[in-house]
């Protein structure tokens, strides 16, 4: 009886923790320690990270066979370098990102880092090396210092403040009445995307992890909130591998390459001048997108002198 009121525990321990409905899809998977769709190798072993290089080669994946996502993509993130993702909804930029955390295996080809292909080493120790920051946060039913704290339970106070300020939400924590006590998600405060966007950020700065992946929200954000994200990810995936799936233009024009995803195809590559000379795909949406910037500052001038 009391071997058995252990697991029994756990599980109504896990089964609350989901039922409150907060967790972000990282964190339901850490909870659950299961997988449907991928399963550990029986020989698998232990991921040996060295510098963090990811090398995407001839990958192609469908969730319904009937449908091709990705049609033979290649591609490398060197050690410590941040290339950019861009390209119309649908493409399969998410994708890239869902194969590289593995929530699902390649139909072809392979996903490497520091050359041992993702299929061949535990789950376990490959999400240990990958930070996520996804679109959307959905954050724990806690206080604001439990949400960073889960980056890294052991961290200190000083450690979880500090990682809020890295993160530019440090003041506005502290200028809620409880401060970092203060409980969010669906049933505490809540926050606006952007915020939650930060607190994730803050989490994987106390994680540290040698390879990044960044899906940045496709809502716009005001060019203020979006000044503070972009100088917070620019400290968090300094000398990191990062791969971002990028919405913002001030994000791609830093990258040391911008990926331009079309239809599950490399459309075009090359770094933000290059792409600007060849005057394709990413040209147009490069002037698109800085017409609508410059609309809506247009906008906030009009409205401000009212
Ligand atoms: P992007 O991030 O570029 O907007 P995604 O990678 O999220 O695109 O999706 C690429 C395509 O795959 C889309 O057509 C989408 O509808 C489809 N898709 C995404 N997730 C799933 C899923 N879990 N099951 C079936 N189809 C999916
Ligand atoms: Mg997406």
């Amino acid at each position: 009886l009391l071997q058995l009121s252990v697991p029994l525990n756990f599980i109504g321990f896990v089964y609350r923790e989901i039922r409150q409905g907060l967790t972000d899809i990282e964190e339901m998977f850490d909870l659950l320690e299961v997988k449907p769709e991928v399963l550990d190798a029986p020989d698998a072993k232990e991921l040996v990270i060295g510098n963090g290089a990811i090398a995407f080669k001839d990958v192609h994946f469908a969730y319904d066979p009937a449908r091709p996502i990705l049609k033979g993509i290649s591609f490398e993130v060197p050690a410590g370098k941040t290339v950019a993702v861009v390209g119309p909804s649908g493409a399969g930029k998410s994708t890239l990102s869902r194969l590289l955390y593995r929530f699902y295996d390649v139909q072809s080809g392979t996903i490497t880092i520091d050359d041992q292909d993702l299929r061949t080493v535990t789950q376990k120790s490959l999400r240990k090396v990958i930070g996520m920051v996804p679109q959307d946060t959905v954050l724990f039913n806690d206080t604001i210092a439990y949400n960073i704290r889960y980056g890294r339970p052991g961290a200190s106070e000083a450690e979880v403040t500090g990682a809020a300020e890295i993160a530019q939400i440090g003041e506005f924590i502290r200028l809620l009445p409880e401060g970092f006590e203060t409980k969010v998600g669906e049933r505490g405060l809540k926050l606006s995307g952007g915020e939650k966007q930060r607190v994730a950020i803050a989490r994987t700065v106390l994680k540290s992890p040698p390879v990044l992946i960044l899906d940045e929200a496709t809502s716009a954000l005001d060019t203020t909130t979006e000044r503070e994200i972009q100088a917070a990810l620019d400290v968090v995936s300094k000398n990191r591998t990062t791969l971002v799936i990028a919405h913002r233009l001030s994000t791609v024009i830093g990258a040391d390459e911008i990926i331009v995803l079309k239809s599950g195809v490399i459309a075009e590559r090359g770094t933000h001048a290059e792409l600007l000379a060849q005057n394709g795909l990413y040209a147009s949406m490069w002037s698109r997108q800085r017409e609508a910037t410059q609309a809506e500052e247009h906008l906030k001038q009009v409205r401000e002198n009212d």
